[in-house]
């Protein structure tokens, strides 16, 4: 007989790293209701309102617009293997880890991959791109939004004229802008584009938003193969999202309700004073770090609100400082990856996060752990110097 293992007891933490973010209480509750049936008429009614929300969210008016049942890398994949048969070309912007999986799942997909390259923390200019767009002709173009391993925040207004202008297909990795910042599917013309509830929308991982231009549903449809995903292939997924209704996979309904009720949560709120909140708590944030002589890691002018990849200080031991963050005072913060592992911290006010309680909280908690690993500073002036900017 097998033992019985314990029963659940998850520790209470405050979730301030790169995702999954802190979790309303309204979501959590929305979960816990009835399960129905997947092509129930009140299930049917949740995708609607879903897909609804979803368009005022990505500010389109797309009919593909959905939410696929896996992660964010699935929203990633599904993009990508709709968009590109074998020896299409296609062209990616890799400046940190999520340019870099693009990449690899496009070539994964048969694609000609030609990648152009920034350095960790920097952003793309048009002419990063206009020589590769000439040389490589791609089909479409993949692009990282919010570089979560790095916090670049790409500007997308030039860039998507240029890969239009071109004639290619602009594909956008919105998994942690999303709902954090403005994104505009229709204004920018965005052919494919990703999220994932797990970071802005601060719901559990699990569903992967996705919105397909007309343009880029037409190419799928007049492709030469079949899409190499079964699971993922929007011509069949368009069945069950759209008018038919034809069952393709059990969705996951309980998921469903608790993006269903994020989403009732950010429109509540209104976008415009979503996004401000976002700002002004990491202006809070960033005023705090200045005053410990904490430096950013990502591109001046071009470091995102939600996520504050920053430099750690010379001297601290970061797997002492963000184990005693968690330990001591339930406080999740992510490390680096890749080229800024060991370097740089990564502190998340994703979504429901994204509050001053969270903001004072942490740079209380920093002070009494950089005061410990003897990191000179003014005691207390982190907390002064967020204090200053919300008061203002
Ligand atoms: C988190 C993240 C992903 C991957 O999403 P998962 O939900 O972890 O599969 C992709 N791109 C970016 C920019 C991300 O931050």
């Amino acid at each position: 007989m097998s033992r019985i293992a314990p029963p659940l007891n998850p520790p209470v933490r405050i979730l301030m790293g790169p995702g999954p973010s802190d979790i309303h209480p309204r979501v959590l509750a929305a979960m816990a209701k009835g399960t129905v049936g997947h092509l129930d008429p009140y299930y049917l009614q949740i995708m609607d309102g879903l897909q609804e929300m979803l368009r005022g969210l990505f500010r389109t008016k797309n009919p593909m617009t959905f939410a696929v049942s896996a992660t964010g890398s699935a929203g990633m994949e599904a993009a990508v293997v709709n968009l590109v048969e074998p020896a299409d070309s296609m062209l990616v912007c890799v400046n940190g880890v999520f340019g870099a999986r693009m990449a690899d799942v496009a070539v994964r997909a048969g694609a000609e991959v030609m990648q152009v390259a920034r350095p960790w923390g920097e952003v793309f200019t048009p002419d990063d791109l206009q020589d590769a767009l000439a040389k490589a002709k791609p089909k479409v173009v993949g692009i990282v939004m919010a570089e979560t391993s790095t916090g670049a925040w790409q500007p997308l207004e030039e860039i998507s004229q240029l890969v239009r202008d071109s004639g290619a297909m602009l594909l956008v990795d919105a998994v942690t802008s999303l709902g954090g910042v403005p994104v505009e599917v229709d204004e920018w013309g965005i052919d494919a584009i990703y999220s994932g509830s797990q970071k802005c929308l601060s719901c559990p991982p699990g569903l992967a938003p996705v919105s397909f231009s007309p343009r880029a549903v037409e190419a799928v449809m007049n492709r030469k193969r079949k899409v190499q995903s079964w699971y993922l292939d929007i011509t069949m997924l368009a069945n069950y999202w759209g008018t038919d209704r034809v069952y393709h996979h059990t969705a996951p309904i309980n998921m469903s309700y608790a993006l269903y009720e994020a989403l009732r949560l950010v429109h509540e709120e209104g976008l415009e004073a979503c996004f401000a909140r976002h700002m002004l708590n990491h202006r809070a944030l960033r005023a705090g770090l200045a005053a410990l002589g904490i430096e950013y890691a990502a591109q001046e002018g071009h470091q995102l609100p939600m996520l504050n990849a920053v430099r750690i200080p010379a001297g601290v031991n970061d797997a002492k400082a963000r184990k005693a963050l968690l330990e001591r005072f339930g406080i999740e913060i992510g490390g680096g990856l890749g080229d800024f592992k060991g370097k740089v911290w990564r502190i998340g006010l994703m979504g429901h996060a994204s509050r001053a309680t969270n903001v004072l909280v942490f740079l209380a908690a920093l002070e009494s752990l950089l005061a410990e690993q003897g990191h000179k500073f003014d005691h207390g002036a982190s907390i002064a110097a967020a204090n200053e900017v919300y008061a203002k």
